[in-house]
């Protein structure tokens, strides 16, 4: 009794779990990934500082780990959720890793003799990986999973592995665990951009994403930093940004704005023109949100560096000779140009987690139209939902920046705590 759950751990739900533990109560922190850390792991640097994501993230999750009130599960997903506040039962299935969590050093011998690679979710496809492979290189666990769809059995990792930890055979297990609050936190999926036909994502290969861009854009990323055309290997002299690429688009339903995009659009030009000058970009855009702390400024500097903002939409993207071609009216002076850019990034939107409506469901609580958890009020109940003891936080609302799910982690934290302090004291 008085434990709470934290499903979800992004960055909401790493601050959750922090806060309520430092209370002096027993969280689990429930993770479907290998690893905790969300999005915020694949991602360069935060905007408006500029300072390295992991270098922000990464003390969290090893605060997390180390944390003695803080149970990590990771590779789990909510299975059925029961009882209510101050009793709820929440049982959970332990996806079988393949690997011994305890016997496990994280040497990594064994992803460099393993043959099989395979596309790489982590670095949004920009990068391989092997078929038994640690998420990525500050991963909490630090340890690795082995994906079983692709392994070929060859045996080698197992014959390389000295603590014998790679197992032929895992079922996985059920957890049940008695929690006074639950806060969720599962945070958000990337647009899919092939929704988008006209832009050609995956059919023309210098029409990359914004993630793809933040993998590739990263020191530790798959090119080692270097910004690339997936066509031809050469570094791009000319960029287009295409903003709200999956979002406030009501011809797929999906109206609202996702609020981080504009923002992380000119957090990536000004990196690439702070390495190199003379790349000419353009940023495409309906409405420029810069709305929060230091924002503004941020989008002054960027203009100032030479940064193009060209208020328009591009219909198509086609290819022509090495690049790419584009057309676009500027809505502001009726111009009609034609852009030949050597690599063109379609900035996507943030939309609902894709379990969001499962989770709902075995909670009882709502969601909104979009998909997104619905709180109790949007302006003065922000993280309580209809469902007493059961909190929302994060992106699992709405799309919002980091500093914003830090806020509503730890507010949805500071009442799930009273709930669990009231637990015990009744
Ligand atoms: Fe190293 Fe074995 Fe763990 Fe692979 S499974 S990282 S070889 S200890
Ligand atoms: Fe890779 Fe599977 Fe072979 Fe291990 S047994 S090295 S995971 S293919
Ligand atoms: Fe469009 Fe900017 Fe809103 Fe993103 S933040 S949806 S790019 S207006």
């Amino acid at each position: 009794m008085g434990n709470v759950v934290v499903v979800g751990a992004g960055i909401a739900g790493i601050q959750a779990a922090l806060d309520i533990a430092g209370h002096g109560i027993h969280v689990h922190l429930i993770e479907r990934e290998p690893s905790i850390g969300g999005h915020m792991a694949q991602l360069d640097k935060t905007f408006p500082t500029n300072d390295c994501s992991m270098c922000i993230l990464s003390p969290k999750m090893v605060d997390v780990e180390r944390h003695p009130l803080i149970t990590v599960h990771t590779c789990s997903e909510v299975e059925t959720i029961a009882g209510e506040i101050g009793n709820f039962t929440v049982t959970i299935k332990e996806n079988p890793r393949y690997v011994d969590s305890v016997l496990c050093t994280g040497c990594g011998d064994c992803v460099e003799i393993c043959p099989v690679e395979v596309y790489n979710r982590f670095d949004a496809g920009v990068g391989v990986r092997k078929a038994i492979y640690k998420p990525h290189a500050q991963a909490v666990p630090d340890i690795v999973v082995k994906d079983a769809e692709h392994c070929i059995e060859c045996g080698l990792c197992y014959d390389i592995c000295g603590p014998g930890a790679i197992l032929r055979k895992d079922e996985g297990k059920r957890v049940t665990i008695n929690a006074a609050s639950i806060v969720i936190t599962t945070g958000y999926t990337v647009f899919d951009a092939r929704n988008k036909e006209q832009f050609g994502h995956l059919i023309l290969p210098d029409v990359i994403t914004s993630l793809e861009l933040e993998r590739m854009i990263n020191a530790s990323g798959p090119t080692g930093g270097k910004i690339k055309r997936l066509s031809n290997g050469a570094v791009p002299k000319s960029m287009v940004f295409i903003q709200c690429v999956g979002s406030r688009d009501i011809s797929i339903d999906r109206p609202y704005c996702s609020c981080v995009c504009c923002m992380q659009a000119m957090k990536n030009a000004i990196l690439i023109k702070e390495k190199s000058p003379d790349t000419e970009i353009t940023l495409c855009y309906m409405d420029i949100r810069a709305y929060g702390k230091g924002y503004e400024e941020y989008y002054e500097r960027a203009k100032a560096m030479g940064i193009r903002f060209l208020r328009g939409m591009p219909g198509e993207i086609r290819a022509d000779h090495n690049g790419l071609i584009l057309q676009v009216e500027n809505s502001e002076t009726s111009e009609v140009l034609v852009l030949h850019p050597d690599l063109v990034v379609l900035s996507v939107g943030i939309g609902p987690s894709d379990n969001a409506a499962g989770i709902a469901a075995k909670c009882g609580i709502s969601l909104e139209a979009t998909g997104f958890f619905k709180p109790a009020h949007d302006a003065v109940d922000t993280v309580a939902t209809l469902c007493p003891g059961i909190y929302v936080a994060g992106t699992a609302t709405a799309p919002r920046d980091i500093p914003d799910s830090v806020a509503s982690g730890g507010s949805a934290a500071m009442r799930a705590f009273i709930d669990a302090v009231r637990t015990r004291s009744a």
